[in-house]
């Protein structure tokens, strides 16, 4: 039981808020806070206290005896921003329970155990269903283990350290992944990966009832779980059949179709006279079930009704992995998104370039395979990253900026098939980070061009500054300048200059939100070449673009910013 103290109005919000989201693991102490934490301390084996540290701390200090047999005490403070683990972190599960508290509360929380500075993810954040002792088994993450890991299935997982490939002792924690319908047992944790299809046909009207009783039989018949099904299947021509439909929402899982055409050329042991003659397939639910491939768990099989109204097939899906493609930023910390980070930290395998490595390390789970290699190495990075995904493997593949703008999204989703499951976080990328440094060039139609001629053609590249010239974009010029190559760059601004005026304002702007950030606004006539290098980018604006108090402004052309006539 979890005993909830509170003194004020907002504490006791708080306190309202848990009790009603976990009716039957608290109770809520009212009275005197001085009695209420005292009856509370004997009576529960977790406590959360909306009340100061300090406050907590002298009360409970007389009663604490033995890490081993105090309960966990959370605190929350008065503005609900934070969940502190202050006693009984590990034996009496606060830490586990001040993440608890900060999930449902929106609260930050605050653990200051050694080992949960590690980041040990919350085994119910997976995006798995999770089934069983999630607080104990997540202490005995926190622990450091052991925890045994019965994977019965290759679903990609985020590094748990004090995981172990051992077999677990006789009443050890265990996490099982599986769809079968098993456990769990005391001390184990279940999660159920989205590993079933299960295809469906019905005839007209087939009620819902009898759809979902079929489904959920054949599943407790194979003894699957219904939790793992990913999705339910059928031809095109019963997309709307209600009773499907139906069937799907109440199991919470999307309904996927395929056209009849694409059905009839799957092989299936039950082919039948029936549908082919209604919807054009010899099999409709072993053939939506086995489509995209996997194993044949459960094959056709009929409702119990007479006349039966609906059929049912049960597929596993070979595991899917999953490559996240994500941007970084320009470079500060507060620009890297929280999506980012979430990413970052579910992934087991990272691949990336080593300085982009270096610039989010610390965010890393401890066991995170990391997988970094030199500039040039592209090809090869977006290869690894692919086969670790197909794998099983869950990979984050990091670029600067925004991974998909000159970077590592477009080689490796062309080495890609659709046997992974791919995930696009963007960032933001340079010209916007710049942009924001330099004031609002970017306020009307834009375009970024890449000097760099090592995989493109200077003809095409100088084609395009020509055509960004004659349309009187602004432009954002990546890669304007390296060692080896210091031409392109006067060679582009020369052919801007033939459609602007030398004072078009320009903008230089180099480790842009860096910590050697440096930026300023020149003209097209003034710009130094030589001041540019690889970590810049170059904004030249259009023949509206103006300086106006020192930031460069391209006007978007308002009327009722038009001088008065
Ligand atoms: N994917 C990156 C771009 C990679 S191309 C992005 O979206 O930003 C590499 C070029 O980007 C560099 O030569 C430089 O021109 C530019 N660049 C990247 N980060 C930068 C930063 N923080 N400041 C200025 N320019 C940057």
């Amino acid at each position: 039981m979890i005993g909830l103290i509170s003194a004020t109005a907002a504490g006791a919000a708080g306190a309202r808020r848990v009790a009603s989201a976990w009716p039957g693991r608290t109770r809520v102490y009212e009275g005197p806070v001085g009695d209420a934490v005292r009856r509370a301390f004997a009576e529960c084996e977790q406590l959360v206290c909306f009340l100061a540290t300090g406050a907590v701390v002298r009360l409970v200090a007389p009663l604490l005896a033995d890490k081993a047999t105090d309960p966990g005490i959370v605190c929350v403070d008065e503005g609900g921003r934070f969940a502190v683990s202050l006693v009984g972190g590990h034996g009496g599960g606060a830490n586990a329970l001040t993440h608890e508290v900060g999930d449902l509360l929106g609260a930050e929380p605050v653990v200051t155990t050694a080992t949960d500075a590690a980041g040990v993810p919350g085994l119910d954040t997976l995006g798995f269903p999770v089934e069983g002792d999630v607080a104990g088994v997540s202490r005995a993450l926190l622990d450091g283990g052991p925890v045994a890991l019965h994977a019965e299935l290759a679903w990609p997982l985020p590094p748990l350290p004090g995981l172990s490939p051992t077999p677990a002792a006789e009443g050890a924690y265990a996490i099982r992944v599986t769809d079968r319908a098993v456990g769990p047992a005391a001390r184990e944790v279940v999660l159920r990966p989205p590993s079933l299809v299960v295809g469906v046909g019905a005839s007209k009207g087939a009620p819902v009832d009898e759809v979902l009783g079929l489904v959920e039989d054949a599943l407790r018949d194979a003894g699957l779980s219904a939790k793992s099904v990913a999705e339910l299947a059928t031809v095109d021509a019963k997309a709307g059949e209600p009773g499907i439909l139906g069937a799907a929402e109440r199991l919470g899982v999307p309904l996927v179709t395929y056209p009849a055409a694409e059905l009839a050329e799957v092989a299936v042991p039950n082919p039948s006279d029936a549908p082919l003659a209604a919807v054009g397939t010899p099999s409709v639910a072993e053939a939506a079930a086995l489509v995209r491939g996997g194993e044949l768990l459960v094959p056709k099989r009929k409702s119990a009704a007479r006349p039966a109204m609906a059929t049912c097939a049960v597929v596993r899906r070979p595991a899917r992995g999953r490559l996240a493609v994500v941007g970084l930023g320009p470079g500060a910390r507060d620009l890297l998104t929280p999506r980012a980070k979430d990413e970052l930290r579910r992934a087991s395998v990272l691949v990336g370039l080593d300085q982009y490595v270096d610039q989010i390390r610390d965010l890393l789970r401890p066991g995170t395979r990391v997988l970094e290699s030199g500039l040039g190495a592209e090809e090869e990075r977006a290869r690894t990253a692919v086969a670790e995904a197909r794998r099983g493997q869950a990979v984050a593949l990091i670029g600067s900026g925004d991974a998909g703008v000159y970077a590592m999204a477009s080689p490796a989703l062309a080495e890609a098939s659709d046997d992974i499951d791919v995930v696009g976080v963007p960032g933001v990328t340079a010209a916007l980070a710049a942009g924001a440094i330099l004031g609002a060039p970017l306020g009307h139609d834009h375009v970024s061009i890449s000097l760099s001629d090592l995989h493109t053609p200077w003809e095409v590249i100088e084609r395009r500054v020509r055509a960004a010239a004659e349309a009187d974009l602004v432009v954002t010029f990546y890669n304007p300048r390296s060692r080896g190559r210091d031409w392109q760059l006067p060679k582009a601004l020369a052919i801007l200059a033939g459609h602007r005026e030398p004072a078009t304002p320009v903008g230089v702007v180099r480790n842009a939100s860096r910590p050697d950030e440096s930026s300023r606004i020149t003209t097209l006539a003034g710009l130094d070449p030589a001041t540019v290098d690889m970590m810049t980018v170059v904004t030249v604006g259009n023949t509206a673009t103006r300086e106006i108090a020192g930031r460069m402004v391209t006007p978007r052309g308002y009327r009722w910013q038009e001088e008065p006539r």
